[in-house]
């Protein structure tokens, strides 16, 4: 991975990755298939369907009946309404859930991430077959980054931001100016944007009914990592659920779900703790960036992060060398900001 800074000076990090260590890449539409097929093999029914509300149950032990347009996957089929009874709900439908709606979950602020893929020339790809950049600078986001990442046969460049919405394509331009070398001749097969979570929404649990993923709010600040997260909490309330109900012998309760809710605060409200201040102090300013770029390429920082970011842990650290560190960005802040006063008197 590379780490670029806003006056282009780049950082190779991963040298501290171990041999069976990486960082993976994934194109949703094989991944989210993937998945789906694995679900239906061990037994769960899939149903292409679109879910629009849900009746509260009349007592403690009722069921919910959820309702939805059924899709037959004929092209221009406008569906055919449905309801169902299940015993409790996992709002699993993003970003815009309409689960979370129908809780009264509340909302969150959000950014807007802003994606092409583009298919680029074969001796190109070459150069991104294993690598992904990230792009830092008020160019290319105020306060998240760029990114050329690869997608096996094409890439996904892409940037996002919270607090200049309207100006995303703005920004999305700049992204592709600072690759432009290395996508040339590419062509922009896709174009994708939506909103992604900036921190959980106030509920994400109420009776019988749990959210995970997007439509809870789970998704980190700095590296704006979200499908670890999504599919970890869905197995986590999936777990909270089978056990709560003794393996489909006992109605479970909200106390049930909550153990998922415990059990995920618990294991990661540090690694976003972490995140969000990380992205306070370094994605502030471009000497900020700069500072950030440069702390980057000490074999420390890169250790401690990829550690983090691979087991999902806020890694324990060493603390001779978390001294070091906290000198050396010091140090690095230090600099930086001593370069945006010179920057500021010229
Ligand atoms: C441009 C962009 C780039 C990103 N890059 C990364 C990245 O590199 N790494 C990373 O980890 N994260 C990334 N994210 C964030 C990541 O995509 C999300 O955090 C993750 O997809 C959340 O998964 P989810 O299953 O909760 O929601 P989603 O992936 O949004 O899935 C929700 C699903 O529910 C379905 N659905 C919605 N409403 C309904 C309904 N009413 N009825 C039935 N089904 C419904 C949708 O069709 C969809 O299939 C990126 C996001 C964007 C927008």
């Amino acid at each position: 991975m590379k780490m670029i800074s806003p006056s282009n000076v780049a950082v190779d990090i991963g040298q501290t990755l171990k041999p069976h260590e990486y960082i993976g890449m994934v194109r949703r539409e094989v991944l989210d298939a993937h998945l789906r097929d694995r679900a239906s093999a061990a037994g769960a029914t899939v149903i292409n369907g679109l879910f629009t509300k849900m009746d509260k149950p009349l007592d403690k032990y009722a069921p919910y009946v959820i309702h939805y347009n059924e899709y037959d996957g004929r092209p221009g089929s406008s569906g055919k309404k449905v309801t169902m009874e299940v015993d409790a709900v996992i709002g699993a439908d993003g970003a815009n859930s309409r689960v979370a709606k129908s809780i009264d979950a509340g909302d969150y602020e959000y950014a807007i991430a802003f994606q092409e893929r583009i298919k680029i020339p074969d001796d190109k790809m070459k150069y991104y077959e294993n690598l992904a950049e990230m792009y830092v600078g008020d160019d290319v986001s105020p306060d998240f980054y760029g990114w050329v990442f690869p997608k096996c046969d094409h890439v996904a460049v892409g940037t996002g931001t919270v607090t200049h919405k309207p100006d995303i394509k703005k920004f999305q331009l700049a992204t592709r100016l600072r690759a432009r070398d290395k996508i040339l001749g590419g062509k922009i097969i896709r174009v994708e944007a939506h909103p992604i979570p900036e921190h959980p929404r106030p509920r994400r649990l109420a009776n019988r009914v749990a959210l995970v993923g997007d439509a809870a709010g789970y998704v980190t600040k700095c590296s704006g990592e979200g499908i670890y997260f999504a599919a970890k909490s869905g197995r986590m309330c999936a777990e909270a659920i089978v056990e709560g109900s003794e393996n489909g012998t006992r109605m479970v309760e909200e106390a049930d779900l909550r153990k998922y809710l415990e059990k995920w605060d618990k294991t990661y409200w540090p690694t976003y703790k972490v995140l969000d201040i990380l992205q306070k102090v370094f994605y502030r300013s471009n000497p900020a960036r700069e500072a950030f770029v440069e702390m980057c390429a000490d074999e420390y920082v890169q250790k401690m992060t990829f550690d983090s970011y691979l087991y999902k842990k806020v890694a324990p650290g060493n603390p001779l060398e978390d001294l070091k560190l906290a000198v050396n960005t010091i140090g690095s802040l230090v600099r930086a900001n001593a370069l945006r006063n010179e920057m500021a008197k010229i």
